[in-house]
């Protein structure tokens, strides 16, 4: 990149995550809260190591990947470029990549099922390293998608706790194209008979509601970076354009 092009990416990335904060801390002011209660994860899956400096230049250090793999290729050099970076995993895990989510990642959303509980809680051991987790449910009982049957739950949280997983709450990705603000509710209240704090709701056509309804981590792509590249695809692309429109 020349430095002119270095600069305008910069520039719009600043502007984007100004943005978000400044409505991130609008809407969380409503709740008696402010943008600081609330992470904002900045989900880089598909972009490239070039489109994801600007957003750290700017000042944002969590981050977000759905494809372990994909991480594993991006984010040792730019951890080694900048200090204090912190690396979500927000997409499905599959058990025979446990270890290797556990070495890189600093939280883990997407745990599902007590298969991946059992692979985690071993590899966790293994690597003498406590990686936190949200929970994720199938908050819209979807058969194509992730995430814990919600009768199955409470079981869950309660073989994680008995494994030793730290969890700090729970997570969904809600169905597309219907109003998502019932089932965030539903998820609220899930975590609060659980005793559970954390809420990972929200991407960027809907944070601004999940914060009315108790989000602590909203999980932004799209509205960040722009449109995702459209040669490598992801579960989450078609939904995140759909619901687009509204943010910038
Ligand atoms: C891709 C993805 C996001 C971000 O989606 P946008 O609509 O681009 O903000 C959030 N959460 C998950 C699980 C994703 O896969």
């Amino acid at each position: 990149m020349t430095t002119d092009s270095i600069e305008a990416a910069d520039r719009l990335a600043a502007n984007r995550l100004a943005g978000i904060r400044a409505a991130m801390g609008r809407t969380a002011s409503l709740t008696g809260r402010t943008a600081d209660d609330i992470t904002l994860i900045a989900v880089s899956k598909t972009q490239a190591a070039d489109a994801i400096r600007p957003l750290i230049a700017a000042g944002q250090r969590v981050f977000g990947e759905n494809r372990v793999q994909e991480a594993e290729s991006k984010w040792p050099a730019l951890r080694d470029e900048h200090d204090g970076l912190q690396l979500h995993l927000v997409g499905q895990l599959q058990s025979n990549k446990a270890a290797d989510a556990v070495a890189l990642f600093d939280v883990i959303h997407s745990l599902d099922r007590p298969s991946l509980l059992t692979a985690l809680a071993r590899a966790m051991d293994a690597a003498d390293r406590r990686v936190p987790c949200f929970v994720q449910v199938n908050i819209g009982a979807e058969p194509q998608k992730g995430g814990c049957p919600i009768a199955d739950v409470p079981a869950l949280i309660r073989s994680a706790r008995e494994a030793g997983i730290p969890l700090l709450g729970l997570m969904c990705v809600p169905p597309a194209d219907i109003e998502p603000a019932p089932f965030f509710a539903l998820l609220a209240k899930m975590a609060r008979e659980e005793g559970l704090e954390g809420l990972s709701m929200g991407m960027s056509g809907d944070y601004e509601t999940a914060i009315m309804l108790g989000a602590t981590h909203i999980r932004v792509g799209t509205a960040l970076f722009g449109e995702r590249p459209a040669a490598r695809p992801t579960p989450g692309s078609g939904r995140g354009m759909i619901r687009n429109s509204r943010a910038k």
